[in-house]
């Protein structure tokens, strides 16, 4: 079955509120072989709503609608698509009695507006809505198919699991929608594709999308319209075949973390780690401690920043620094072990760069960083160049490290490359 997607919400076209109802529906129903076929933002206008909604339907048949179901004055979708099927409004009393509950478990009376949302088109079955006073509808006719629910994320989210997917598996092919992500990170993703050779017509009929982001390449394979069992046996086959073909620069698969494998592959050595940052600030340290149970490995962290910290407390040599200045290999390595040291531990990491925009140079421009590493007494460092403004410099240079100690405690994976 396809299916089109319209939101509505004039805070949509402004920006000021993401579309993560459409996003959340395109998963939902991919799990269970709904293809969204087309998304589609308008205002909370009349006509706007009427042609998106009319189009989608003459187009696709099947459509289903966010937002503009609460009683205010700009909250008119059920008005204009009740339109659509010629359907008339009419007064609910189940739907009232339901307010009415809601607003008195809340200590509150409804106001007269509030009525307009136990209005409902005529035909159209309601989906009761447990979570807010707006339900939503579900309303079929010569026109075809329009599912309307409330914009309010989590309101939408309930209605969704509960109300809709269900009917929608009921009259649903059996056939799914999945993917898999395999994720990568220390290859950039030209490199990677070359790697990777045409492997299209390895992994058909399942899809490959490469999708480059602050974490490195994820792989997202997605298998089309298949039973479940095939499209997870493809998954399988296919994920295997990425991760051979990527060799050591797959890490993961779908959510997996990097901080979170690196923490495991340390844990079960025994070894505990430290960090010292200079243009990263703490957000290695923020990445390893938002994982649980980083407190039996991760030891601690200091921000480095001033030269006066790397000196004092990391104990880099002020010669050092003079001479090659903070963002350079000795350093980067001085960091590390000075971490190692100071937190008596076997592994440290460390990062010093220039995240810009300001103090770049010829021979060390914005993006330029030094990573260290050091583990059981030995210490590699590598020179990384990163793409991006301030706060992606920033994110892309705390990845790189975790990816620097998950090849080191690897032995198969070798350094990685200097991106
Ligand atoms: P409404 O049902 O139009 O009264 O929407 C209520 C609230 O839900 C809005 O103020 C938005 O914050 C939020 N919202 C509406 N549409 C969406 C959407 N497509 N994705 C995420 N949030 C939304
Ligand atoms: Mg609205």
């Amino acid at each position: 079955m396809d299916l089109e997607l319209v939101a509505i919400g004039t805070e949509l076209l402004l920006g000021f509120t993401i579309d993560t109802n459409g996003a959340e529906i395109g998963r939902a129903l991919g799990e269970i072989g709904v293809r969204v076929v087309r998304r589609t933002a308008v205002a909370d206008g009349e006509a706007d709503i009427r042609d998106a909604v009319g189009a989608a339907l003459a187009r696709t048949g099947a459509v289903i609608t966010t937002g503009g179901l609460g009683p205010t004055r700009d909250d008119i979708s059920k008005r204009v698509i009740a339109g659509l099927f010629d359907a008339p409004l009419a007064f609910d009393p189940s739907v009232w009695d339901d307010v009415l509950a809601r607003y008195a478990r809340f200590g509150r009376t409804p106001v007269e507006s509030n009525r307009i949302q136990a209005e409902v088109p005529r035909g159209a079955v309601v989906l009761r809505n447990r979570w807010g006073t707006a339900p939503g509808l579900w309303l079929e006719g010569a026109a075809g198919l329009v599912v309307l629910l409330p914009g309010v994320p989590g309101e939408m989210r309930n209605l969704l699991r509960q109300e809709v997917v269900p009917r929608l598996v009921e009259r649903g092919s059996g056939r799914v929608v999945r993917s898999r992500v395999v994720r990568t990170s220390g290859i950039p993703e030209s490199t990677l594709a070359e790697r990777l050779g045409e492997i299209e017509d390895d992994i058909a009929p399942l899809t490959l999308a490469y999708l480059p982001g602050v974490a490195g390449v994820d792989l997202r394979l997605s298998a089309w319209n298949l039973s479940p069992a095939e499209a997870e046996d493809r998954l399988t086959a296919s994920a295997e075949l990425l991760r051979a073909r990527a060799g050591e620069h797959a890490y993961g698969q779908d959510d997996e973390d990097l901080a979170a494998l690196v923490l495991e592959l340390l844990r079960r050595r025994g070894a505990h780690l430290a960090v010292a940052e200079s243009c990263t600030g703490g957000l290695l340290g923020g990445r390893l401690t938002d994982v649980p149970g980083s407190s039996a490995t991760f030891v601690g962290g200091i921000i480095a920043y001033d030269n006066a910290v790397k000196r004092e407390i990391l104990g880099v040599p002020g010669a050092m620094l003079a001479a090659h200045g903070a963002v350079s290999e000795p350093v980067a390595r001085a960091m590390a072990e000075g971490a190692a040291r100071v937190f008596g531990v076997e592994a440290a990491l460390s990062v010093t760069g220039v995240a810009g925009p300001g103090g770049g140079s010829e021979a060390k421009p914005v993006g330029t960083v030094w990573l260290g590493v050091t583990l059981d007494g030995e210490t590699r460092a590598l020179a990384s160049m990163f793409g991006g403004d301030r706060r992606e410099i920033r994110l892309r240079a705390t990845q790189a490290a975790l990816d620097l100690l998950r090849r080191r405690l690897t032995p198969t994976a070798g350094p990685g490359t200097a991106l």
